[in-house]
Parts: structure tokens; sequence; C-alpha cells
């Protein structure tokens, strides 16, 4: 539940924002929020929050009723660690006295949500092992908001479960000055590097950040923080925008679908095309959550829709975006990661080639690599991945962003919308 108490509700946002770290997170989405929080559209769930339980095995195993298998204390570990700089799975999994062989099995298990590949130092890996030494559990701990853990099947395979967990999402106000760069202002407010990355590429067409605006221009930022046990998890997600450029202002509110708009009702963000392909080509395998493996008879899901490209196929980005990751993989091959904003990520997997690198800017149609058959794979194809709030969806027929204006009864409803988002930034 959102929390909407009514005892700071005389608080300007800017006097928030004056006091010290511990009452700021006190403060933080209360007394803003009165009321008004059940006018907020939102399509988040909020699930129960997870429960700080004693070391007593027993009563921690029965107070949970959903997958006791996954919910072991970290403390009952073999063998876990923080992740640091430098570090590499395999000296990890030596350290962990687990075998490479094993390595690899957990690596295949990883084929389908390829989380290994994203650990970043101070996320933490956890080892379990039994008394032969065979390792059981392994999981990886990115935050309090998301675990991925793999589980050993009796038979030596491992099977593998990713907890993303909800918590609760608390909306803040931030108003500010420019001063210097757009970049330093906004980070003397308290907006981080990929929040205000993200800003940045949603004006980016309305707005030149190193030239248009001078010092004392207003800009004010409405944005949406993940809390877990009270802790900040670090995901966040920006609702609002506001610039005041002497005159003129520019600004970007997103809308219960996802996108965003000006206050006109203009979408901001481009739209998608379906496939990352200049031309069509066939599907040689379709997007299928349940697909059932022919030898072992489990579920194993296909998460993304494979086109059967010949060798070297130019691959373009589906919109506008950031790439987050170029790599190699054991089983997926060499695979591109590009975030497209906070809510949409494509991945490309098996390519022959890369044409990007890691912090690269792309714009939608720009060829982003060229695709092959890397990985263990039977034939060349693309693998593509559509991922919407950090779950994949079928490319083929989800709902993305394709149209660019909303209809009268949309518009109406965003109207609503940003009226009480510029009442939460302290505009009238
Ligand atoms: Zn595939």
């Amino acid at each position: 539940m959102r929390q909407s108490k009514n005892f700071f509700s005389n608080m300007s946002p800017s006097r928030i924002l004056m006091l010290p770290p511990l009452h700021k997170k006190l403060l933080l989405g209360v007394g803003m929020l009165v009321g008004i929080s059940l006018l907020m559209p939102t399509d988040r769930v909020n699930s129960p929050q997870r429960i700080p339980v004693a070391l007593d095995v027993e009563s921690f195993v029965t107070s949970f009723t959903a997958d006791d298998s996954l919910q072991i204390d970290a403390n009952l570990a073999d063998f876990q660690r923080t992740i640091v700089k430098g570090d590499t799975l395999s000296a990890l999994f030596v350290e962990a006295n687990v075998d490479q062989q094993t390595m690899y099995r957990v690596l295949e298990a990883d084929l389908n949500i390829l989380a290994l590949d994203t650990l970043m130092p101070g996320n933490q890996i956890r080892f379990w092992l039994d008394d032969s030494g065979e390792l059981q559990k392994l999981e990886l701990y990115f935050s309090a908001a998301r675990q991925v853990v793999f589980s050993r099947y009796e038979e030596g395979g491992f099977k593998v479960d990713e907890i993303n967990v909800e918590g609760i999402w608390q909306n803040r106000a931030l108003t500010g000055e420019i001063q210097g760069s757009f970049y330093l202002s906004a980070q003397h407010i308290g907006l981080n590097a990929g929040e205000i990355q993200r800003i940045e590429s949603l004006l980016k067409e309305k707005l030149n950040f190193s030239r248009d605006l001078r010092a004392g221009d207003q800009f004010s930022v409405l944005i949406s923080e993940q809390y877990i046990d009270g802790e900040m998890t670090g995901n966040s997600d920006i609702l609002g925008v506001m610039i005041q450029r002497g005159s003129s202002s520019i600004n970007a509110y997103q809308n219960s679908d996802g996108n965003f708009y000006d206050e006109q009702g203009r979408s901001l963000a481009r739209a998608f095309q379906r496939i990352p392909l200049q031309r069509n080509y066939r599907i040689s395998s379709s997007f299928n959550r349940h697909r059932h493996h022919p030898v072992t008879g489990r579920t194993a899901p296909h998460n993304g829709t494979d086109f059967a490209t010949p060798i070297g196929t130019k691959i373009v980005a589906p919109g506008d975006g950031i790439v987050t990751m170029v790599t190699d993989h054991r089983y997926a091959g060499k695979y591109v990661v590009i975030d497209h904003g906070s809510k949409y990520r494509t991945r490309y997997l098996h390519l022959s080639k890369a044409l990007v690198h890691k912090g690269q800017r792309v714009s939608r149609g720009q060829v982003i690599a060229l695709s092959g058959k890397t990985g263990r794979i039977t034939g060349p194809h693309l693998h593509y991945e559509f991922h919407v709030n950090g779950r994949p969806v079928d490319p083929m027929k989800a709902n993305i962003p394709m149209a660019s204006t909303l209809s009268k009864q949309q518009m109406q409803e965003f109207s609503q919308l940003v009226k009480v988002r510029k009442m939460m930034m302290g505009q009238v």
C-alpha cells in the first residue's frame, strides 16, 4: 500500500529537501501525498514485504508458504562474498570449492535470464553445498528487490528462479536551479547518473542541454523510489520533469501507459518498430513461456523470438536507447543489451559481431550488430528479447508504444494526471 498520512501536509517539497537525511527519509512520500495517492493511477501490485526473521530455522521455514526452498537465510550459506571489481565467475567458483563442470551447468541454467552477467561490485553471491561438497544452491543477491536462485535437480542440472520483491514505491518531488551544467545541477539536488541520463534522453529533442540552459533556470522532477523494509533499493522511476527556461517551460509526464508526453499530450519517446531487422525473416521459434524441453520434459521458457537470419544480417535498434551490455556467453554467444528508458529493454543473442559499445546511445533504425551463430545453437539465427519492467514479453505481440498521440478520452485522463503531478511538484 502506498502510505498517505496527513501530518506533514503543509510542508513544501523544498523544505523537505533542507532537512537532514534521516528526517528526509522519514518524510519521503508522506507529506506530499495527502489524499492524492488514491488518484494516482498505478499498475504496480505491492506484494507483502519480506519479514526479517531470527536465525531459527524451524520457525523461519514455517513462516513462509510460497516456496520454502528459496527462503534459506544468508547466514547459513557455505560460502558467500560481496562482489568486488575484478572478480571473475570462475575464480568465485574456485574460492567456493565448486568445480568448473558445475559452473557450466549453472551457466546453462542461466541462459534464459542471463543474470550472472549482470553481477556488479556490491552484489553478493552465496553458495550452499551438500555433505559431499556438491553445489545445492546458488543465490545472486542484487538487492533487497531482486535475487536469482539456482537450485540443483537431483540428476545434476539446475533450475533458476527469479525473486522480484515489489516493496513500496514512494514519490518525491525535487526542485533545483541551473548552476553550471544540467548534470551537476541535477546531481546537486540528489538525482543519480542514471536518472539524469533518463531525463536528458527524454527531452533531447526539445532541448539542447549543453546550449539552451542558463544559470538561474529552474527545474523540478517528480520521482518514484522503491523501498523494501524501509530501505531504498536504488530502483527509481521518473514521473514528471519540468524545466523553466526564462518565460517558457519544457515538461514531460509519464502517463499510466508508461510513455512520456508533454502537457499537450504529444508523445516524447519515439515509438518502437516491431522487429529489429530491416526486412522480415522467417520466425524459426516463437516466444513461449511454457516451452517443454523434448528430452527432459521440463518447462524451459523461450523468452524471445528467433528469426532465421543468415550470418551477417544487419540488426537495428527497434527504438532509441542506451547500450548497457556487450558481452560473450558460453551458451548465449555474443550478445547486446539496450535499455530504452527505465521501462523497456531489448536483448540480441548469438551475434557474429557487435557494432556498438557499452554506454553508447543509439537511435531507432541504427545498425547495432550483425547476426551470427555464436553460443550453443544448431543453426544461425537471431534470438530477440523484449522486456517490460524487467520481464520478458512476446516481442511480436506485446503492446509496445507504437502510437504517438492520445485519444480524446486518454487525453482527458492524462490531463487529470498532469494536474495532480504538477501539484506534487509545487507548480500551480
Ligand atoms: Zn531463441
